[in-house]
């Protein structure tokens, strides 16, 4: 097989072992094989099936000792370019394993099961003989591109009619056929306007492929977006469209079904598997256009992709956590590198890393400043728990929030309670004061250790005892507090016992559809409030809520997380966001025992821009993101000495090299996971490729260590 091609295979099955491309001889007969295809190959003395993820170079070992591929998989490359791409970068860039990277780019269940068959009947012009038969052939005239099981229905013909139709070529299969775009939608305003045209140049090739769309809730992103997909739409190319919770995809999807009906196909892992291979294998052949879903979603196979959009793009759930641990953006950038499209980051609070690109102009910046049609924002009323607690009321809800429940119930409107449940990991806070203790060096909150009683960081490892008296005011009243949605929801429904209300969080929404059904007998008002965490506070629709109510910013500010402004800061602004989406103006309450903190007050005043000038001076002066690249190396094992031993080995060689900066290894805020001691170990440096060498070595000297770059959970 003198001059024959060389194809790189990338395994199904992940094992340390296998976790390379291997070399086979691709045979004359199958000479159209090529990165992006299935094949099977001999392995050992058995056969094994992978992907071909590239050609092997000529200086890899001698043809003498490749042995051949025995055949392909399918009838066409599995995968496209863009995306044969994507399992590399996901091994490269991330540091994962290459079966990991295909796993994740290719569902399962469209590994495993058969392709489905094209199932949209299309009629020749000669009629058939026989009256069911004609009757079949006649609808399916009329109804050119019906689905088979429709045609069948409307008709009453047997399996074995369309059968002998299809035999014959009076009928034959086909894909399904192009709808027209429906309603345009609103008319947009003249910011819409605007921005939409910004996008259309920078879609007809003119301007930065990535663009933040910075919009205040309400004012109107998802009607850019779908303008913005209708015109890749027209260019004959395909969009994604993703967003941050799986429980907002139903939402979403109306919104760009009602636009582009028949052309939206969605993705999302709580789909049973012939439902997955159904939609992944419409997108793949070019039927749906547009595909919608959370974070996997940008997996999506489109032949001719032009257009991704983040819908909420500073969400930590685009972060995925295990491996291959990618942010969503990342790839969806990489992706379009490859295809040449547009990616839309759209947000009213964008993280820093985006909101810093944006202001150093990396990337496009378009803006909406204004909620639609005159709407105001809500107000924001921030309650200062201290004087609560002074003035003698030690309940759950200060006075100002049980009088505007009052109100807002009277008024038969809506109630959103929300609680960042996130607060397991305690920390301790001056009940007088509001003063929270710090780590010195990293500027994360302490976390409370029952066990030792002492006070830890999470970053480097600090620790001290818990202060007799608060070193701001000298008080005594230093607590550790935590609290849940279920104690809130039996605190409210005993004070408004004949308020009709429930729960939402991720434990109790955890049942398949069960978040649609619960959303939707509050979308119809047959609940009067909702208790639950930040989820409600992302994206939803809801025009009869007047009123939100934060049971406790401290929960989110004290988290043990560089980022835990940020995330006050997103949630008191998501929160404004669901209130007064209607007619009437909406109002937020905020309990804090900060509220002088500038991400509390910056919410308050809904201004994105002074919340940001403090933070990135925050940022800048520790090296956090965007100014810096963290790697978070984590081990477990059955005592804490066993887990720390690694990382304290590899602290040691890591220290002596130059551009890093190693913080730790502590133990990591949740110590104990089962039976399993949990430490971890966070590195820092200014370049992203010292980072990620580093990366690698660690990943190559200890297999059995995690690593997350980029990390956005501490916990
Ligand atoms: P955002 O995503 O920015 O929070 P949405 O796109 O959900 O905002 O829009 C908020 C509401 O305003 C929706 O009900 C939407 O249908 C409506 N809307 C959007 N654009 C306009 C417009 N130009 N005129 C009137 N209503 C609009
Ligand atoms: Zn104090
Ligand atoms: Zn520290």
């Amino acid at each position: 097989m003198e001059g024959a091609k060389r194809a790189q295979v990338v395994l199904d099955r992940v094992a340390a072992r296998l976790d390379r491309p291997f070399d086979y001889l691709v045979p004359p007969e199958f000479g159209h094989i090529g990165p992006g295809w299935r094949v099977r190959v001999p392995l050992g003395r058995t056969t094994a099936t992978g992907l071909v993820v590239g050609w092997a170079g000529a200086d890899g070992p001698g043809p003498v000792t490749l042995r051949p591929i025995l055949g392909p998989v399918g009838e066409e490359p599995l995968l496209l370019p863009d995306l044969v791409a994507v399992v590399r970068y996901l091994r490269d860039q991330w540091c994962c394993w290459w079966g990991q990277a295909v796993r994740t780019s290719v569902p399962a269940p469209v590994r495993q099961q058969a392709v489905p068959p094209l199932d949209h009947l299309y009629a020749g012009e000669a009629s058939p003989r026989g009256t069911v038969r004609q009757r079949l052939w006649a609808f399916v005239r009329e109804h050119p591109g019906a689905r088979e099981a429709d045609a069948r229905g409307a008709t009453g013909a047997s399996a074995a009619v369309l059968t002998a139709l299809l035999a014959s070529g009076a009928l034959w299969r086909g894909p399904a056929p192009q709808v027209p775009s429906g309603s345009t939608g609103a008319g947009l305003n003249p910011a819409q306007a605007a921005a939409v045209a910004t996008l259309r140049r920078h879609l007809d090739g003119g301007g930065p492929s990535t663009v933040l769309l910075e919009g205040v809730t309400g004012s109107g992103k998802t009607e850019v977006y779908l303008a913005a997909v209708d015109t890749v739409l027209a260019q004959g190319r395909q969009a994604i469209v993703l967003v941050p919770e799986i429980a907002l995809t139903p939402q979403m999807g109306a919104r760009f079904r009602a636009r582009f009906p028949g052309r939206v196909a969605v993705f999302h892992s709580a789909m049973a598997d012939g439902e997955r291979v159904r939609e992944w294998y419409r997108a793949r052949r070019g039927e749906a256009d547009v595909v919608l879903g959370p974070r996997s979603a940008v997996f999506a196979p489109c032949p001719r992709l032009g257009l991704v959009v983040l819908d909420e793009e500073h969400e930590s759930t685009y972060k995925q956590e295990e491996h291959p641990r990618y942010h969503a953006r990342d790839v969806a950038a990489e992706r379009l590198a490859h295809t040449g499209g547009l990616l839309v980051l759209g947000s009213a609070t964008p993280s820093l890393e985006t909101a810093h690109a944006a202001r150093a102009g990396r990337i496009g910046w378009v803006r909406l400043p204004e909620r639609v049609a005159g709407r105001p924002l809500a107000a924001v009323q921030v309650v200062d728990l201290r004087a609560e607690l002074q003035a003698g009321n030690h309940e759950m809800f200060s006075r100002v929030l049980a009088a505007a429940v009052d109100e807002t119930l009277e008024a038969g409107d809506q109630v959103l309670l929300l609680l960042n449940r996130r607060g397991f990991a305690k920390s301790v806070v001056c009940r007088t004061c509001g003063h929270t203790a710090r780590c010195p060096d990293c500027s994360v909150s302490l976390t409370w250790h029952r066990e030792d009683q002492r006070l830890r960081c999470h970053y480097c490892d600090y620790r001290r005892d818990l202060p007799q008296h608060c070193p701001a005011c000298g008080s005594t009243r230093l607590r550790s507090f935590g609290v849940g949605t279920e104690q809130v929801l039996e605190a409210a429904a005993a004070r408004w016992p004949a308020a009709r209300m429930a729960r939402a969080d991720r434990d109790s929404l955890s049942r398949r559809g069960s978040h649609e059904r619960l959303f939707q007998s509050f979308a119809d008002r047959q609940l009067d409030m909702l208790v639950g965490t930040q989820l409600l506070a992302k994206g939803m629709d809801w025009p009869h809520v007047t009123l939100v109510g934060i049971i406790a910013a401290d929960l989110a500010l004290s988290l043990p997380d560089f980022r835990a402004a940020e995330r006050t800061y997103d949630l008191l602004t998501q929160a404004a966001g669901r209130a007064g989406r209607g007619a009437k103006r909406g109002r937020v309450v905020v309990q804090t025992y900060n509220p002088e903190h500038y991400s509390v007050a910056a919410a308050a005043s809904q201004d994105f821009q002074p919340f940001y000038d403090q933070e990135v001076g925050f940022r800048e002066e520790l090296g956090y993101p965007p100014f810096g690249h963290l790697l978070l190396v984590e081990a477990s094992a059955a005592s804490p000495p066993e887990a720390r031993a690694p990382l304290d080995r590899l602290a040691a060689v890591l220290r002596g090299q130059p551009h890093l900066t190693v913080r730790g290894p502590s133990p990591a805020p949740v110590e104990k996971v089962r039976t399993q001691h949990r430490c971890h170990m966070l590195i820092r440096a200014t370049s992203r490729d010292v980072l990620l060498a580093a990366a690698h070595e660690v990943a190559a000297s200890d297999p059995s260590l995690s690593l997350t770059i980029d990390p956005y959970n501490f916990l």
